[in-house]
């Protein structure tokens, strides 16, 4: 029997794993989640000499039930090859008491690479196995790094496009230089004069826009998503959490049954999500920590029971983090509310109305496995050349936030259980903001010079990833209003 997968809003709606996929979002602005999570299947133990792929294998197999054990393998041979830097996929680092899952060794340098490199096979497949006849559209809303890494995944992929919103002055240098020189005649990027939050709104409405969803069919199109609320994001996100598992033991760290922490930096409650799935198939996490940056509304949020997005939209320097209304905090809910599709889609209702709602004591109680905290950008500095000055080790900005929170709760807890931070960038990506952390003097240079003085001070090589777009041609410039995002949908795909 096959795991089906059911709308957040509408517990009618039910689709298999591809067919989820493929659809990226429900019809109703639902989210698709499993009916039921399922176990992992092999004892702890077996976890500490699998690699990777055999752990995304064992994984992935449990969720995705409806493909084949060839066309998984195909998928995931093909994702996790040469495009990462090392055979590891996701190295574990220790340092100062932590240990980092080094999410940031593929083609675009962050954790979103560790899904997007799959999506595109997993997508592909699905479209074959439902005889899916129509062009598929990827729409993406981006904070800097699902936008690359989708694009990268997807570019000539036959039978895609691929359309990608930014914030125009929200992300780095890095991140907009990695989206405006893709190449690819099924690609596009645009960016938007507004936020994150107006990218993914806009995204989702147009999603829901059914005089669209007509016009575009007759047009011989259909959207899907590569953002995390395609549940092919998140499934292959579980895999990391019981990979490092599996080196913890490995390396002597812990004992098969015993447990681990997690911190992760959060922006759309994707990655956290994933370490909480992997809980619930059975791996042991104790506390999952929830890392925010100024705009900390999860952190208000698990402290109060009240979710409230009407607060000032901060620019901070993990940009991958500026985020108020977090989409994937919503397949939370519902399982918090016990499976109560109803209940989840009228406080979503009120999110959408007023901005903010209020969950049950109930629902407050079953979310005490997470544990809120926030780092401001004074405190990000300051930990970067914190760690750096004591171990060498470099940080980027959003693990930066990670390891500041981490830090904070072992001195008020004193918990010392082994504790995994999931590390969801390279450093180079976020260059300036690092450099000028470590020397406030590095402020004059160009981005570039600063690449190549982290690469000096860190004493590691400038990745491929970056070398790849020193030189590379502009070849994506258009920048519109969020009310144009239809008008350039529609020019894109050569629409009247
Ligand atoms: C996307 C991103 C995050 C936030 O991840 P979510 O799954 O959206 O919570 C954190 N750090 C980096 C570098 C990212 O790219």
């Amino acid at each position: 029997m096959d795991l089906m997968y059911r709308s957040t809003r509408d517990a009618q709606n039910q689709v298999t794993a591809s067919q989820a996929v493929l659809k990226g979002l429900a019809e109703d602005g639902g989210l698709f989640v499993p009916e039921r999570i399922p176990g992992l299947e092999l004892p702890l133990e077996a976890f500490a000499d699998m690699t990777y792929q055999e752990t995304a294998y064992a994984v992935m197999r449990q969720f995705l039930t409806d493909y084949t054990e060839d066309e998984l393998k195909y998928c995931i041979r093909s994702a996790y090859d040469e495009k990462f830097d090392t055979p590891e996929i996701a190295p574990l680092r220790e340092a100062d008491g932590a240990y980092y899952l080094e999410l940031f060794h593929g083609a675009t340098i962050a954790f979103k690479d560790m899904a997007l490199s799959i999506l595109p096979y997993l997508m592909t497949t699905a479209a074959k196995k439902n005889h899916e006849d129509k062009e598929i559209v990827i729409l993406t809303a981006t904070s800097g790094d699902t936008g690359k890494a989708a694009l990268a995944g997807f570019a000539d992929v036959p039978g895609t496009k691929i359309l990608v919103f930014y914030p125009k002055n929200g992300v780095s240098a890095v991140q907009e230089r990695q989206m405006v020189t893709q190449k690819g005649a099924n690609t596009c990027v645009i960016g938007i004069r507004g936020n994150f939050d107006d990218a993914q709104t806009g995204v989702k409405r147009l999603f829901g826009d059914e005089a669209l969803g007509v016009a575009l069919a007759k047009a011989g199109y259909r959207f899907s998503s590569a953002n995390s609320i395609n549940i092919g994001r998140l499934v292959p996100q579980i895999v990391y959490y019981v990979y490092a598992y599996g080196k913890l033991q490995k390396t002597g760290k812990l004992r098969a049954g015993e447990r681990m922490n997690v911190v992760v930096p959060t922006g759309n409650f994707g990655n956290i999500l994933a370490a909480y799935y992997a809980k619930c198939m059975g791996l042991p996490i104790d506390r999952l920590v929830c890392a925010s940056n100024e705009n900390k509304v999860l952190y208000d949020f698990f402290r109060t029971g009240v979710y409230d997005r009407n607060r000032e939209f901060i620019l901070t320097s993990s940009p991958s983090m500026d985020i108020l209304i977090s989409s994937n905090l919503e397949r939370l809910i519902y399982r918090m509310a016990g499976d109560d599709a109803a209940e989840n889609a009228r406080l979503m209702a009120e999110l959408s109305a007023k901005g903010s709602y209020t969950v049950s004591e109930t629902m407050k109680k079953a979310m005490e496995d997470f544990t809120g905290g926030f780092a401001t950008m004074e405190e990000v500095a300051a930990e970067i050349a914190g760690l750096y000055a004591k171990t060498g080790y470099v940080l980027d900005t959003h693990t930066a936030v990670a390891s500041c929170v981490y830090r904070a709760y072992r001195e008020q807890s004193g918990d010392n259980t082994p504790t995994v931070v999931a590390s969801t960038a390279s450093p180079y990506k976020f260059a300036r903001s690092v450099m000028e952390a470590i020397d406030p003097s590095d402020a004059g240079m160009d981005d570039f010079a600063l690449i190549d003085a982290l690469s000096r001070i860190s004493g590691t090589k400038v990745p491929r990833a970056i070398e790849e777009i020193r030189d590379a041609e502009v070849l994506h410039d258009k920048v519109i209003d969020k009310s144009e995002m239809e008008t350039a949908v529609r020019e894109f795909l050569g629409m009247r």
